[in-house]
């Protein structure tokens, strides 16, 4: 289990329990270090960027790669990454700290 803050409603956020995710052959589990708060963040926040909710909100951070694929170059593991992706529901799995 780890915990994620999600933007359930316009202005409120609620820290919630999730299950690990199931990592696929081609895919990479992270473990995220820092995210930062960006405009776009503030902006869904506040209700004036319209996204589907819930949303786990970071969608810029740092990471690690924790675990890989079966088909995924083994030698990623460790490997620093950072992610910028515009919101982040876009990403299969999302991790907090
Ligand atoms: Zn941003």
């Amino acid at each position: 289990m780890y915990k994620a803050d999600v933007l359930v409603s316009p202005g409120e956020i609620k820290i919630e329990e999730r299950q690990e995710p199931i990592l696929d052959d081609n895919g990479v589990l992270i473990k995220v270090e820092f995210a930062g708060i960006c405009g776009t963040d503030l902006a869904i926040f506040s209700g004036n960027y319209r996204v589907p909710l819930p949303l786990v909100l970071g969608h810029e951070f740092s990471s690690e790669i924790i675990e890989v694929g079966n088909k995924v170059e083994k030698g990623l593991k460790g490997k620093r990454v950072v992610g910028a992706d515009p919101v982040s529901y876009n990403l299969k799995y999302e991790r907090q700290l």
